[in-house]
Parts: structure tokens; sequence; C-alpha cells
């Protein structure tokens, strides 16, 4: 963990509150995929988020695409977001390990989500850990994934 002052900090947390609003607000992957290979469908009835992930995955389990359909709060969108441009390109296994890494660092702090991939704007996320309330809408995305990549049949729930 790098050390930083006071005023860097409040200067991250700044650009990663605009990185929030900019993917709640223009959704990257957003929309259906008919030729789809993988999905499931997510709810986090406390917050009333609801999403639809479509995943395309290549001979060598390969993500070769993702995308995303639903309604939500401004976190939900922007996580759903965020984790469809992250996952594109890493295979089903980085994407499973990622999951975990993921919803054990929001609901439990401490790990380092950032690890060695250049994922640095997951950490983005990383304010959600200080209302729990929003921390199933930020891993709504993430349980999703998991789930279409498992091929579970029943919808993923945040409760
Ligand atoms: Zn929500």
């Amino acid at each position: 963990m790098i050390a930083v002052d006071l005023k860097n900090d409040s200067e991250l947390q700044d650009l990663y509150r605009e990185l929030i609003l900019d993917h709640s607000r223009n959704p990257r992957h957003f929309g259906g995929m008919p030729d789809a290979t993988h999905q499931a469908h997510g709810i986090n009835p406390l917050c009333g988020d609801k999403l639809h992930l479509y995943l395309k995955l290549g001979a060598n389990q390969e993500i070769r695409d993702a995308a995303f359909e639903g309604s939500g709060c401004a976190i939900s969108v922007a996580s759903a977001s965020l984790m469809t441009d992250i996952v594109i390109g890493m295979n089903t296994e980085e994407a499973v390990q990622l999951f975990g890494e993921i919803t054990r660092h929001l609901a439990h702090g401490g790990g380092n989500i950032a690890g060695t991939m250049d994922l640095g704007k997951l950490r983005a996320l990383d304010g959600v850990r200080e209302f729990p309330a929003r921390v199933k809408c930020a891993t709504l995305a993430w349980h999703a994934l998991n789930s279409a990549i498992q091929q579970q049949s029943d919808p993923v729930s945040t409760e």
C-alpha cells in the first residue's frame, strides 16, 4: 500500500466518484446479445436492481464479449459497466477468480483487488464499503458473471 497525502487522496476520491457517475450515465456494453453463449439474471431485492448479463465465450473459455441489460441504481449500473469492460478478454478462470476477490474485498475489506492486473478503476467501487447496504448493488453484476460462467439456471439474488 502506497502512502498518499490527504490532498491526493481526496483528489482520487473525486476521480473515482466521477468514474462511477460516468459509467452509470453512459454504461459500456449496455444492450442485448442475440448470439450469447452464456447468460444469467440477477436481482438485488434490497435496492430493486435488476440485470441480465450476456457472455460470448470462445472455444478456449475466453470471454469474447459481454453485455448487460436492466435497471438499477447508479452503483449497480456503474459496477456492471466496469465489470463487462474488464472481463472481456479474460478467460473464465481469471474472471471467476476476480469475482471471488472483488466480492470478498467489498464485503470484508482487505486484500488488494488491483493485484498485479491493471484493475485500478475497480478501486472506484471501494467507496461503497462505507455503505454496507450498497455493497450488494456493487456486487450484483459480479454474482451474475459467476452464475453465467457456472451455467446456473436459477436467477441470482443478493439476498
Ligand atoms: Zn442498488
